[in-house]
């Protein structure tokens, strides 16, 4: 067990429940708008906030933000609830929606019309940003700010009706237009919208803003911590200012932590969407992406995925996480718990000239260092494959692999030597022929030293599988905020995905799963592509390398 920092979220709700706040109850929650897939930087804010839920002994509920019906979908419903289950969070009771609230929202804004609190307003959409002003702009008063309590309330219930048309009325907040925090400009609270609703139907033609319906959704679940990240700071005081004006069960603190973002990727689920939409990615679950759908198929664990979220932390101030460390734990994890396998992707022939049996059964071990995971089956026989780039014929400096009239070791299995080199009529190395020394099965060779060690498969038990290379989809640090006023789509890596079409693999992996991460000797972390693999045609995705070959 490692001991988790002591972040400032924690140690403010250890202090809440030191101090007997909330009557020492931890209630969280997680509110993504169904809008979109999750990314790794929606698992930051997951794992913040099921774990302060789980570790003080409370509760987190998981609630679709849904205030804008034409942007969301059942699918990203269903594709949220298995991205936080996958990574191993469990949320409290039952699903739930801002949607479910409308009826206790509409009520809610019925008394701040009776309280004089808010007022139905008739003006452009235009003309109010213009009068709510700017940072260096005092807000103006709107000729319908002056609005009697029955007039409101009457014109409120037309807007709920239908008699107004999209956009010709909404329904604002009356607070301050001389407020340096625009947002406390008399924000709108509700717009009129006929959209058909994944949740309502057609119930609603009026619809709630997000600012409104997120404070009372927290209040309503009687929430004790809301955290969100850090643009919501400048909206604080619209979340206490509503909470303060109604009879709500609870006033749920607000806090406030920095978002993720990663160097090399992106981390809006708008412009992950136009990835998708316009097809430079294959999909949201595409392993180039940084979803958390993308990273599942790309092989990443939920283990690793929790470990780098806690290993970045949570403070206050907005800073570039690298990629690296997204990579390094899924390394640490795969280290120790990925079985190992062989596969060669730039297959060149051996034929083992001495060897006249029947293709030779040998166990392997699964894991050097953990015999829990058991042993494999390979099998040794007269043709053989081994990489290409494990033969020089004229070695550079240094070079302990195979070289003509030399010896290698056969990963689990024998050493050889290289009698001769075939070529074909370009010259190109096309075979090799070898021959292996029965002395050495386990065993050093007397009187030698044989340094290297290859991987290798045997060539008739070997399965043809694809294999599918991934570097990174971005080739710029910021993709999203190049200096040069780029866009993040001028800045993908044309070379982010690299096929081979036929590597071969050692037969065990006949039983890959798409859950269940290999080691690739030598090559790196591999998994089955649990989407374009079928029985005849096992396609393999590279995870990560062993090494970070990014690292100078
Ligand atoms: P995006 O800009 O990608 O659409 P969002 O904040 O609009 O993100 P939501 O669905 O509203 O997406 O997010 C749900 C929760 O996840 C919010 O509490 C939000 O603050 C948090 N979150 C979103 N992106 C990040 C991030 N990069 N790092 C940490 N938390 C995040
Ligand atoms: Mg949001
Ligand atoms: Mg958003």
């Amino acid at each position: 067990e490692s001991v988790k920092p002591a972040h400032f979220i924690r140690q403010i709700i250890s202090k809440d429940l030191e101090a007997g706040k909330n009557g020492g109850r931890v209630a969280t929650r997680f509110p993504p708008e169904p809008n979109g897939y999750l990314h790794v930087g929606h698992a930051k804010s997951i794992c913040l906030n099921f774990s302060m839920g789980e570790e003080f002994g409370g509760t987190c509920n998981l609630r679709f933000d849904d205030t804008n019906p034409e942007k969301e979908s059942q699918e990203y419903i269903e594709a949220i609830q298995r991205d936080v289950s996958w990574l191993g969070f469990q949320w409290n009771g039952e699903i739930r929606y801002a949607s479910g609230y409308f009826d206790q929202l509409h009520d809610f804004a019925v008394e701040l019309i009776k309280q004089g609190k808010a007022y139905v307003d008739e003006s452009t959409p235009e003309e109010i940003r213009t009068m709510r002003g700017s940072l260096t702009e005092a807000g103006q008063d709107s000729p319908y700010r002056s609005r009697s309590v029955d007039d409101n309330l009457q014109q409120f219930e037309r807007m709920r009706n239908g008699e107004f048309a999209d956009g010709a009325a909404v329904l604002r907040a009356k607070i301050d237009m001389a407020s340096p925090n625009i947002n406390m400009r008399d924000p709108v609270l509700y717009r009129v919208r006929r959209a058909h609703h994944h949740q309502t139907g057609d119930k609603w033609c009026i619809y709630p803003m997000y600012d409104y319906t997120h404070c009372v959704s927290d209040a309503l679940e009687e929430i004790t911590h809301s955290l969100c990240t850090l643009e919501f700071e400048d909206h604080r005081p619209l979340y206490d200012w509503v909470l303060d004006q109604l009879d709500v069960p609870c006033h749920p603190q607000q806090i406030e932590f920095a978002r993720l973002n990663l160097n090399y990727t992106i981390t809006s689920k708008r412009k992950l969407k136009q990835l998708v939409d316009e097809q430079h990615v294959d999909g949201w679950d595409d392993p180039r992406m940084p979803t958390i759908a993308g990273l599942r198929r790309r092989g990443y664990t939920p283990a690793s995925i929790r470990n780098f979220c806690e290993m970045i932390g949570v403070t206050k101030s907005e800073g570039v996480v690298d990629m690296s460390m997204l990579e390094f734990s899924i390394r640490d994890d795969l280290d120790k718990s990925a079985p190992r396998a062989m596969c060669v992707m730039q297959p060149l022939k051996v034929v083992i000239e001495n060897w006249q049996q029947e293709e030779q059964p040998l166990s392997i071990a699964a894991h050097p260092k953990d015999e829990s995971l058991g042993v494999r089956e390979i099998f040794f026989g007269k043709e053989l494959y081994i990489d290409r780039t494990d033969f020089e014929e004229e070695p550079p400096k240094g070079f302990k692999r195979l070289i003509p009239g030399g010896e290698v070791r056969l990963r689990g299995a024998y050493v050889i030597r290289c009698d001769e080199v075939i070529k074909n009529e370009q010259g190109e190395v096309v075979e090799l022929r070898c021959s292996y020394d029965d002395q050495t099965l386990g065993k050093n060779p007397e009187g030698r030293k044989v340094k290297g060690v290859v991987h290798w498969v045997s060539a008739a038990k070997a399965l043809p599988v694809e294999v599918r290379l991934y570097d990174r989809l971005f080739n710029h640090e910021s993709p999203d905020a190049a200096k040069d006023g780029s866009s993040f789509l001028d800045h993908i890596n044309p070379d982010s995905l690299t096929v081979v079409e036929r590597a071969y693999a050692e037969p065990s992996l006949a039983n890959a799963r798409a859950d269940q991460p290999y080691q690739f000797e030598r090559e790196g972390y591999f998994v089955l592509d649990g989407v374009d693999s079928s029985e005849g045609k096992l396609v393999f995705n590279r995870t990560v390398t062993l090494r970070d070959a990014w690292a100078k």
